[in-house]
């Protein structure tokens, strides 16, 4: 198989347009969606039909949550607060229902999808250093769990011999007895320096998991982030990468 696993796109249509075009290179089976489909950006409509038709699955991000009044407000900077209750008016009931109904986590045979950690997905905690991995390790029951949430794409590996070691090499091959924890970045807001959308592919079959990137017109994303009245930053942000 060939999975495609992708994550915060945060209403960035022209960010989500271009990795779906460049999935559609892959010759994916099945896509999976990491949460926040929505907050920062001016298009959570389109981004939601888009990937409900696209996904078999996806998971509650944080910005999804506040979105429907899931999860609280006080947990976010002033920015994303108002992002989040500019895109709570533009939901209709379907979009709403959609958001209310995400689960926290996801696992088939070969992996398990959350958007931010194993360990209480629903306070939606960072994964930063190997002790925050470590938690997450140690509910693991598949050798693989992909997460997204800080918007920095990378891979924390476990290896009984070496411990937990991380890196944000571009690709990671699946060793038997090893377990993997992969961040697969953002589609909408990178934030690792590389303004470039990131989206994952997962080949079972060669059992290698692989980060790509691809760019797309930040200056439409940006230029509507700012017409519609929403912070500045949300807008400069993107072509930083950060
Ligand atoms: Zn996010």
């Amino acid at each position: 198989m060939r999975y495609a696993i992708f994550s915060d796109v945060h209403s960035n249509l022209e960010a989500l347009e271009a990795v779906v075009s460049a999935y559609k290179k892959e010759r994916i089976d099945e896509y999976y969606c990491g949460g926040d489909i929505v907050g920062y950006a001016t298009n959570p409509a389109e981004c939601m039909e888009i990937v409900q038709a696209l996904v078999r699955q996806t998971v509650a991000g944080n910005h999804d949550w506040a979105s429907v009044d899931l999860f609280s407000l006080e947990y976010f900077n002033s920015m994303a607060k108002e992002a989040i209750a500019w895109t709570g008016k533009r939901l209709d009931a379907n979009h709403r229902h959609f958001l209310e109904s995400l689960k926290l986590v996801y696992k088939n045979d070969f992996f398990t999808l959350v958007h931010g950690t194993l360990h209480e997905p629903r306070d939606f905690n960072y994964m930063f250093s190997d002790s925050d991995a470590s938690m997450t390790f140690e509910l693991m029951d598949t050798d693989v769990c992909f997460v997204g949430h800080s918007h920095i794409a990378g891979f924390f590996a476990y290896d009984r011999v070496a411990g937990i070691t991380y890196s944000e090499a571009g690709s990671a091959d699946i060793k038997s007895g090893n377990k993997y924890i992969v961040n697969v970045g953002s589609v909408g807001q990178p934030r690792d320096q590389d303004p470039r959308s990131a989206y994952c592919v997962y080949d079972t079959d060669k059992k290698k998991i692989t980060i790509k990137r691809i760019g797309y017109d930040i200056g439409s994303a940006a230029g509507k982030i700012i017409d519609a009245g929403l912070p500045r930053f949300l807008a400069e942000r993107l072509s930083a990468g950060k």
